[in-house]
């Protein structure tokens, strides 16, 4: 099965008007397979990239309300019109630092779903959980909370498998490790449904860089990079971009 490549920049809470720019020049000017990358900057930043350029924009995250009375919030048709076209959805630091639990993830989900972005949802285990041996235990229950239920969301999503020990640590995990758990995670989302486990585009995330990306993209179930801190350097995310094209 070919499944086209992706990668994915998530900026967090960084960059900057210049940033966007620079990030602009750089990448218009590689020659990126349509849909090959998404920058997801803060939602701030969307309207000051071009309508129409090489890559796509993504949000950070959205809220599982369609609009009202939620101060703060973003909608999905808020980030659409904003020119996003994906959106990360349950990143480990949401989780962490926001509380966002399974449930609200599994909903933010099919909202953003319904109103045609893609999502691109995070799962992964803490270093603790990997000790215990717990890794498994703990994908199977973040996926099973999103798509046991809805389980024709699949096709529409892309997963990305951060493990949180990896992010931002300069600790990537090894080919192997992420491949055994990527092989892992389409296994389990057979469950749900054959067909879209085989297409569905598994990303791995947590430290990657230009010298790390090649040897995990090189395995079977990687099919691209979410990737934070080396986002935000132009001259290596488009060296990583092109490891793809
Ligand atoms: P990192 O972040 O590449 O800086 O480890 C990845 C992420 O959190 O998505």
């Amino acid at each position: 099965m070919q499944r086209t490549p992706l990668i994915a920049a998530n900026w967090k809470m960084n960059g900057s008007a210049a940033l966007v720019e620079e990030m602009v020049d750089v990448l218009t000017a590689l020659p990126l397979t349509e849909h090959a990358v998404v920058v997801c900057p803060p939602a701030t930043l969307l309207t000051r990239f071009p309508a129409v350029c090489n890559f796509a924009l993504g949000g950070q995250t959205l809220s599982h309300e369609i609009s009202g009375a939620f101060t703060g919030e973003l909608s999905a048709c808020l980030l659409q019109e904003a020119g996003a076209s994906y959106v990360i959805v349950g990143h480990s630091e949401r989780r962490a630092l926001n509380g966002e639990s399974d449930e609200l993830i599994a909903a933010k989900l099919a909202r953003a779903v319904a109103a045609g972005l893609t999502p691109i949802l995070c799962i992964g285990e803490s270093a603790t959980e990997r000790q215990q041996e717990k890794t498994q235990q703990v994908l199977a229950r973040q996926l099973d909370a999103v798509y046991a239920s809805q389980p024709e969301l699949l096709a529409k999503s892309v997963i990305a498998y951060e493990p949180i020990w990896a992010i931002g640590t300069g600790e990537s995990a090894t080919p192997e490790q992420a491949q055994t758990t990527h092989a892992f995670i389409r296994q389990h989302l057979a469950r749900y449904n054959t067909q879209s486990a085989v297409r569905v585009k598994l990303l791995y995330g947590g430290s990657v860089n230009a010298d790390n990306f090649t040897a995990l993209f090189r395995q079977a179930d990687i099919d691209g990079a979410l990737v934070g801190g080396a986002s935000l350097k132009p001259a290596e995310f488009a060296q990583i971009c092109l490891a793809v094209t």
